[in-house]
């Protein structure tokens, strides 16, 4: 029988809109050696992890914070999954992909869906939710930074509808947590999720949330349990809270989660969020005479996290991508309506540098020059 090929990748620069290149500080901690789940040594990484957390989303001392063994698309699940009830009207903002991700998630567990929508490359506008917002809707829910147009959505703003209502706020930090200023608990917002392979720099497959008391509540008056059990939330406070099985954590994703996450906040969220913006205005300032333009055309709705560029005029995007993944260089095209249309740079965590950005500088100018 043949063996099998293991080609190690080469040397790349990742400059997409997630995955980032992992922190080097994870790439070590994913090399300590295994210890089991229910591990002394684990469960105190694990609490430090939750305090982090905390801290990364601004969340009251006592918020409850874990990670869920599965990607950002699995933290948006469980938020709808617990959440939500069949019947329940929940508004659902969707200027985007991972808007309408979120509207199909909600309908899937018996929501009603109200949707609230705008054009693409637009933020949502906080008076088309407060025009659909009554005492029935149970929920609002949006995404902080779209990701596949590059917008940053007004979540303040939508937050301050929400006071006095008793109305559930679930956000998808997926592209702003951990780089972005984030406010849980001074906006009230009850459930929050990002990915470990975004913001934080740390490999794929974690799905750090944060559960307000209030959405805990709500939980605990469900009429049936939720249908989602690996995610359900007393299922997950018996492990990370009570310290008893749950389902067996990928521990080693833990340390290095742990590890990326110190970093950043070693680093400090608001020098990470300068560094995303400088880094930003500068690869904009190298591009532009190249014919590249902003797809976002409000300067206050642009996500720093997500560089959406509309391409020159006659630039061929497939042929220009395959060119430079020749090279060893990755950027990502435009989503559904704006493939062929825009790139979307990743300004996220450790894509956020110079030194990468300068390797794609002399390779566009080589290709296109
Ligand atoms: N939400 C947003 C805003 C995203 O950008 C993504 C992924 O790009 C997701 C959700 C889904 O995350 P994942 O691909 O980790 O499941």
């Amino acid at each position: 029988m043949a063996g099998m090929t293991s080609a190690a990748p080469a040397p790349h620069t990742l400059l997409t809109p997630g995955p980032t290149p992992i922190h080097p500080r994870a790439v070590q901690a994913l090399t300590r050696d295994m210890l089991g789940h229910m591990d002394p040594v684990v469960f105190a990484l694990n609490r430090d992890i939750q305090q982090g957390l905390r801290d990364m989303y601004g969340a009251a001392p006592d918020t409850f914070t874990a990670l869920l063994a599965g990607t950002g698309s699995l933290g948006m699940e469980a938020g709808f999954a617990n959440l939500v009830e069949s019947g329940d009207e929940v508004i659902v903002c969707a200027n985007g992909s991972f808007g309408h991700r979120m509207a199909e998630m909600a309908a899937r567990y018996g929501a009603r869906v109200r949707l609230v929508t705008a054009p693409l490359g637009e933020a949502i506008r906080p008076e088309n939710v407060a025009a659909q917002l009554d005492d029935r809707v149970r929920m609002v829910a949006v995404v902080h930074g779209e990701t596949s147009t590059g917008v940053l959505n007004p979540v303040p703003e939508i937050a301050g509808l929400l006071r006095g209502r008793d109305t559930l706020l679930t956000v998808d930090a997926v592209t702003t947590a951990g780089m972005e200023p984030f406010h849980m608990q001074a906006w009230g917002v009850d459930y929050a999720y990002t990915g470990a392979q975004k913001c934080l720099s740390a490999p794929p497959g974690l799905a750090p949330i944060a559960v307000s008391d209030r959405a805990f509540a709500r939980f605990h008056a469900r009429r049936s349990p939720t249908p989602l059990w690996y995610a359900d939330l007393d299922g997950l406070r018996d492990y990370w809270v009570h310290r008893s099985y749950h389902h067996t954590v990928p521990v080693n994703l833990h340390y290095a989660l742990h590890a990326a996450l110190s970093a950043a906040l070693e680093e400090g969220l608001e020098v990470r969020q300068a560094r995303a913006a400088h880094i930003g205005q500068a690869v904009y300032r190298t591009l532009e005479p190249l014919g590249f333009r902003h797809y976002v055309q409000d300067p206050a709705q642009r996500l720093p996290t997500v560089l959406a560029l509309r391409l020159p005029a006659g630039l061929n995007d497939a042929a220009v991508r395959a060119e430079l993944r020749q090279r060893e260089i990755s950027v990502t095209g435009g989503l559904g309506a704006t493939a062929g249309l825009i790139w979307r740079l990743g300004l996220m965590g450790e894509s956020a540098r110079p030194a990468p950005y300068r390797t794609l500088m002399l390779a566009l100018e080589d290709i296109l020059g």
